[in-house]
């Protein structure tokens, strides 16, 4: 068995009043069937003048054109459903690089679960997985693992009272380390695990094929009338009254729309400050971080990877280090 270890970064929104303020502005949806901390931070840039769809019909409702910046999980997802709901109008997807290797959201496999310990994480990201087992766009992407969460702080029961709260029909419950020991045909039979740690098995939680599904899911919105445009954005662009009116390039081009959308993941912060260094409340302060996390490829050999095909999600963390 070998394997290489790389790191990648993803943004974390801190819960502050203005996320809150934020959540109640752009109410949740499932547009991205991921982290869904990050949808709130989108609008924050289209909440610094009205949404035009709330101003009294000053154009014709075709005439509206959205800029999203940033092509990872949050962005194409959101193209997609804009231009599923409103089809005439002007959509346009930029990125410094499709395909980017470094965004947090092309990469071989991401977990797709609603195991959280915060309800309304947990509450969301049911809808979320919900669309990937039924959607047809998402589905052929999605294989239902399983999940095995190995914790001693106490996690397993606060997701199992969630569900409960929240009346969610889940395949899941707390088994000792003993029964684990005895699942998927003995692949954890060796393993360190506690006697008597509390396991939550979710047999509803699986994983998903990420960069293809994105990719699919890019096809889609080009397909629906999403426009992409590569292009490196170097700062956002403002009128006069300091309202932002589009996106500047590397190279000095001028993108426009009547709303710009950000999501460009762990860049986001710099974008903000580079836009304009002295406009403090326009900066993510100490509003969002960016995170990393180093993941491993283990390569198998040929007996390896039958020895595990079909094995679970496994988890062995606590609350402290856990970012659910
Ligand atoms: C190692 C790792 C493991 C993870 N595991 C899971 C998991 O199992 N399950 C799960 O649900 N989540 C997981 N996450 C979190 C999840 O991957 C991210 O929350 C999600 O992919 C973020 O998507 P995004 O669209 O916000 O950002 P990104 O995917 O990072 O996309 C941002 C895009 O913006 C573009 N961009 C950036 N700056 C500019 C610029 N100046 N101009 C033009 N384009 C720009 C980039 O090229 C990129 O394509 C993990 C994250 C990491 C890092």
């Amino acid at each position: 068995m070998r394997g290489t270890c790389t790191a990648r970064a993803y943004l974390f929104l801190k819960k502050t009043p203005l996320t809150v303020y934020l959540q109640r502005l752009s109410p949740i949806t499932p547009l991205a069937p991921n982290y869904l901390q990050f949808s709130t931070m989108f609008r924050i840039i289209s909440a610094l003048r009205p949404d035009p769809r709330l101003l009294p019909a000053t154009k014709p409702h075709a005439c509206f054109s959205t800029l999203i910046v940033g092509a990872g999980v949050f962005g194409v997802s959101t193209a997609l459903q804009l231009i599923r709901k409103y089809p005439n109008d002007t959509i346009t997807l930029v990125d410094k690089s499709f395909s980017n290797k470094a965004s947090a959201s092309f990469d071989r496999s991401r977990a797709v679960r609603a195991d959280y310990t915060n309800i309304l994480y947990m509450e969301k990201t049911l809808e979320a997985v919900k669309l990937w087992k039924t959607d047809p766009l998402y589905r052929k992407f999605y294989h239902q693992s399983g999940l095995i969460w190995v914790d001693d702080k106490g996690i397993a029961k606060t997701i199992l009272d969630n569900y409960r709260r929240l009346g969610a029909d889940q395949k899941v419950r707390i088994a000792s380390a003993a029964e684990v020991k005895g699942l998927y045909g003995g692949m954890f039979a060796n393993a360190d695990i506690e006697d008597d740690a509390e396991i939550l098995v979710n047999e509803n939680s699986g994983w998903l094929d990420a960069a293809k599904c994105l990719e699919a899911t890019r096809t889609a919105a080009v397909n629906a009338g999403v426009e992409c445009v590569e292009a490196d954005v170097s700062t956002l662009a403002f009128d006069s009254t300091g309202g932002c009116i589009g996106i500047r390039t590397r190279e000095q081009k001028l993108i426009t729309a009547d709303r710009i959308v950000l999501a460009i993941g762990a860049q986001l912060a710099k974008l903000l400050v580079d836009s304009d260094p002295d406009r403090i409340e326009l900066h993510a302060g100490n509003r969002l971080i960016a995170a990393a996390i180093t993941s491993t490829k283990i390569i198998c050999s040929p007996e390896e990877a039958e020895r595990f095909r079909g094995g679970p999600l496994f988890y062995h963390y606590g609350t402290r280090n856990s970012h659910g």
